[in-house]
């Protein structure tokens, strides 16, 4: 590969890929604009944001008071996500503008799109990052587990620009629209305006609330012995109007399904409450739960890991507890 000495002095600031569907403005983008604040604070780097889709009207109104200088409209024919279309677009808006960094989702639309940007400007990309630090050199310090959940990685991307990194969805807090300066909406053309992909036929899933947008939310873990004893976990989170998630112990014994897995690799979370039950605390299942509110942890061992970010511990037995805390929450 060829050695493409950059100038770094001449990428600056942060841009921000707004995912765009039908009119919404998916809520990661919100959890990325976030993030890109605290980055912006450290480093005095403006805010910049891009959407790409077609009929994008609502945008202004969507992304009114939020912290960002200029927001780039891209307006395409295509009604679907288009990976090679997508890809020259943003790489083009790269060009122009010269960021610093720039943060994509990881959601589905984000994992097809951030590798072909990093192959066309040949620079690294970390996926997943679960913390992201500029450094006085301007390199981001892009943190995440590796080596199966066993460190944590600090990846640098001295000699390249930009600085790709992506995020999952719940793994960053979303900023509050508190902001009052003006966003500046720059609608942008690009041509020629094609694809090489066509769209045979598209239909939506049907939009389910999953794990990943409970409030409330029942973990069960490998203390529990029986699948059958699940049905008193599953009525602790419906009294709770909540659901029940479960850590890879029991997706990989078959008795939760693997949407309903939490962890690193599943699904990270945001609830305002979360109950465990008979859950260790493994490195991977703490990955996905640290933007939970309050954390009750039920264990019979005083010394699992769980209780080291539990705010409120419980060391005691889950078959006597559950049972318990279901009449108590009933009356
Ligand atoms: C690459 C990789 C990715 C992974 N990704 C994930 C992931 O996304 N999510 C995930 O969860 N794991 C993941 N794992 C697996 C992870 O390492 C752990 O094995 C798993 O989290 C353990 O699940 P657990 O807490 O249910 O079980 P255990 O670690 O076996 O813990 C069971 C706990 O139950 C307690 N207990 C037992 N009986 C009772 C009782 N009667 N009442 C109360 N407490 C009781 C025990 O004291 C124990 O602490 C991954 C592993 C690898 C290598």
């Amino acid at each position: 590969m060829d050695n493409i000495i950059i100038n770094k002095e001449e990428w600056k600031h942060i841009l921000v890929y707004i995912e765009y569907h039908h009119n919404k403005v998916h809520p990661i983008s919100y959890q990325l604009i976030g993030k890109a604040y605290e980055l912006a604070s450290s480093s005095g780097y403006k805010i910049y944001g891009i959407v790409i889709g077609k009929n994008v009207i609502l945008s202004k109104e969507q992304l009114r008071n939020y912290p960002l200088k200029k927001v780039f409209l891209y307006e395409t024919e295509e009604e679907y996500f288009k990976s090679d279309l997508y890809e020259k677009i943003f790489s083009n808006s790269i060009r122009k503008i010269k960021p610093s960094v720039v943060l994509i989702g990881g959601t589905p639309e984000g994992r097809s799109l951030s590798p072909r940007i990093s192959t066309e400007f040949k620079t690294g990309l970390t996926a997943d990052c679960t913390e992201l630090i500029l450094n006085e050199d301007t390199n981001l310090v892009q943190i995440r587990p590796a080596f199966g959940g066993n460190i944590m990685a600090q990846i640098i991307t001295p000699d390249a620009r930009p600085q790709l990194a992506t995020v999952r969805y719940n793994v960053m807090k979303p900023i509050e629209p508190i902001f009052q300066d003006e966003i500046e909406f720059v609608r942008e053309e690009y041509h020629p305006n094609d694809s090489k992909l066509t769209i045979l036929e598209a239909s939506p899933i049907p939009k389910t609330k999953g794990i990943a947008e409970q409030d409330i939310l029942v973990v069960a873990g490998k203390g529990v012995k029986k699948k059958e004893d699940l049905v008193m976990l599953e009525e602790l989170a419906s009294i709770l109007d909540g659901e029940l998630g479960s850590t890879r112990g029991l997706v990989e014994k078959g008795w939760m399904r693997s949407d309903k897995q939490i962890g690193l690799s599943g699904h990270s979370v945001r609830p305002k409450l979360l109950i465990t039950c008979g859950v260790s605390g493994s490195v991977q299942f703490m990955a996905g739960i640290g933007g939970a509110d309050n954390i009750i942890a039920i264990n019979t061992d005083p010394d699992a890991k769980i209780f080291n970010i539990a705010h409120y511990p419980i060391c005691g037995d889950l078959y006597e507890i559950i049972p318990e805390l279901i009449k108590i929450i009933k009356k």
